[in-house]
């Protein structure tokens, strides 16, 4: 496996493989790779010839007072479990090799972002849209992988791929989880041993709510109610949001297959995301 660092020979890999009739699999990752970025890049070395792991930390996508600074950087590791799982390039770029001069050109989109973490984040969902255009452009992949833990991510850039003729077809993948249930994440090594043990009130309220609808309630502002209840009850942990949304991302008041129950939940200073589409096998 080799580690790419500019954007002129990642373009030359992947002009030979188009050349040679080789179809590319693109894993975009902000690196600290875990088990749910491996499912991804497994997945993409089982459906494509070569397969390429970015590793960028993305400042555009940052907001002023996130964690852009302190997010965990380990691209010897990173090397490591994509080698392992047999992935073909890591490209890691610099930022100035991304973002040699301020950008003046963005990939927005309109709509999708008005709730949940678009309107929690402003400029997060440009800063990605943006850099995952230029990942398209830079790698020309055949497929990319995204994981449905950041589910409003996926949504928008399956309909910005659509939308401006991406040739990418994009390939959703499932949520990850530590056997307790909590959903894998890079930010999950900011957590204390105690912070670790409240952040399980994410995916324990999502078994709630799951039985709750599977028991036939059809309200979304008694399940809302009922996980903001639990979550009060937890030390450390403060709600950003709790909805319950449309797959165009509007709350609804009543619950129907296809909906998506998100919630963001600040454990100490860590922000942790996580969703269930309500119709689908809770698999923990
Ligand atoms: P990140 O490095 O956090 O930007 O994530 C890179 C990709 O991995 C995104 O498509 C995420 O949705 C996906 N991902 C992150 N955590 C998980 C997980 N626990 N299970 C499945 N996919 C994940």
């Amino acid at each position: 496996m080799q580690i790419i660092k500019t954007i002129n020979e990642m373009r030359a890999i992947t002009k030979r493989l188009g050349a040679d009739g080789k179809s590319i699999g693109l894993v975009p990752t902000m690196g600290a790779l875990h088990a749910g970025h491996k499912s991804l890049i497994d997945r993409s070395v089982s459906e494509n010839d070569a397969t390429i792991v970015s590793v960028f930390v993305n400042p555009i996508q940052f907001g002023p007072n996130e964690d852009f600074e302190k997010y965990p950087r380990t691209l010897d590791a990173d090397a490591e479990i994509a080698s392992d799982s047999r992935a073909d390039y890591i490209f890691a770029p610099s930022a100035a090799e991304m973002y040699p001069q301020k950008n003046l050109a963005y990939v927005d989109i309109t709509d999708l972002q008005d709730n949940l973490c678009g309107a929690k984040r402003p400029g997060h969902f440009r800063g990605v849209c943006t850099v995952v255009s230029k990942l398209f452009n830079i790698c020309s992949p055949n497929k990319a992988y995204f994981g449905k833990k950041d589910i409003q991510q996926l949504y928008i850039i399956k309909q910005m791929t659509s939308d401006l003729n991406f040739s990418t077809e994009v390939v959703p993948c499932e949520i990850m989880r530590d056997k307790d249930g909590l959903a894998l994440s890079s930010r999950n090594v900011y957590l204390s041993p105690d912070e670790r043990k409240s952040a399980l009130v994410l995916s324990l309220s999502i078994k709630k709510a799951y039985s709750a609808i599977s028991d036939g309630e059809t309200s979304s502002q008694i399940v809302i109610n009922m996980i903001k209840g639990m979550i009060a009850g937890v030390e450390n942990a403060k709600i950003d949001y709790v909805s319950i949304v449309t797959p165009q991302f509007k709350d609804t008041d009543t619950i129907d297959d296809g909906n998506i129950l998100a919630l963001a939940v600040y454990i100490g200073k860590t922000r942790l995301i996580d969703n269930y589409i309500i119709g689908e096998t809770l698999c923990f």
